[in-house]
């Protein structure tokens, strides 16, 4: 019995994994349709499981199901958006609090992985890889925290934001800038947990400013096509 639970929260979980990837690389933007059938289709899942995902997300507030109408992508408000930053600061200043300088000796590897990636996204200007690894470094602090809760709390907060980016942002400029996670990181490895949570307040601050939270214009795209590029 608890086997067969653990295999439909598997499946769930993948579907949900699958959605919020991309949604996360604005391959599924805010307000497009999720339309079960192509759900299912696509990622060759079972009928229930998907409108398990889709509830399951309506409880994250990224997915909105309406009456009649369905499961869309989420089209959070500005005053949401604001909520969000807010909530982000709160969070990765508590993330950064926690990361000593032995975490992130262990960690060494990680990170330059992390920066190289970030580099070569931002050297090729493919936005969607641009947004991924800059999102990745946010998600790694949080895993290198060893603070599950945070890191729990932090994903949500991040599948979020790609929603408020995809609204809000006034041009294609990337949203985070590489030089300042690379501040973050050097005052971590001093210990300087202090100076490593005021960049990061800056560093949101920044992405915040960023945004246009005056109006919101979602895209109409093909949910078909947004899920078979990946
Ligand atoms: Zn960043």
């Amino acid at each position: 019995m608890s086997k067969i639970a653990t295999a439909k929260q598997r499946e769930v979980q993948r579907i949900v994994d699958a959605l919020s990837i991309a949604i996360a690389q604005h391959r599924l933007k805010p307000g497009m349709r999720l339309v079960e059938a192509q759900i299912v289709e696509v990622l060759q899942a079972n009928r229930n499981h998907v409108q398990a995902a889709l509830q399951r997300m309506a409880l994250q507030h990224i997915v909105t199901i309406e009456p009649n109408r369905g499961a869309m992508v989420a089209q959070p408000e500005a005053r949401e958006a604001r909520e969000v930053f807010i909530a982000r600061r709160a969070i990765e200043s508590a993330i950064v609090a926690c990361i000593t300088p032995e975490n992130m000796a262990q960690y060494q590897s990680e990170f330059s992985a992390q920066q190289q990636a970030e580099r070569v996204a931002s050297e090729q200007e493919d936005r969607r890889d641009i947004v991924r690894e800059l999102s990745q470094f946010h998600l790694l602090l949080a895993n290198v925290s060893g603070n599950k809760v945070l890191s729990e709390i932090l994903s949500n907060l991040m599948v979020r934001s790609s929603l408020i980016v995809a609204l809000y942002q006034r041009n294609d400029i990337p949203s985070c800038q590489c030089a300042e996670h690379a501040a973050i990181i050097t005052a971590l490895k001093a210990g300087d947990s202090a100076l490593a949570q005021s960049i990061m307040i800056a560093h949101l601050n920044e992405l915040e400013q960023q945004l246009d939270l005056a109006d919101a214009a979602p895209d109409q795209l093909n949910l078909r096509q947004a899920l078979l590029t990946s």
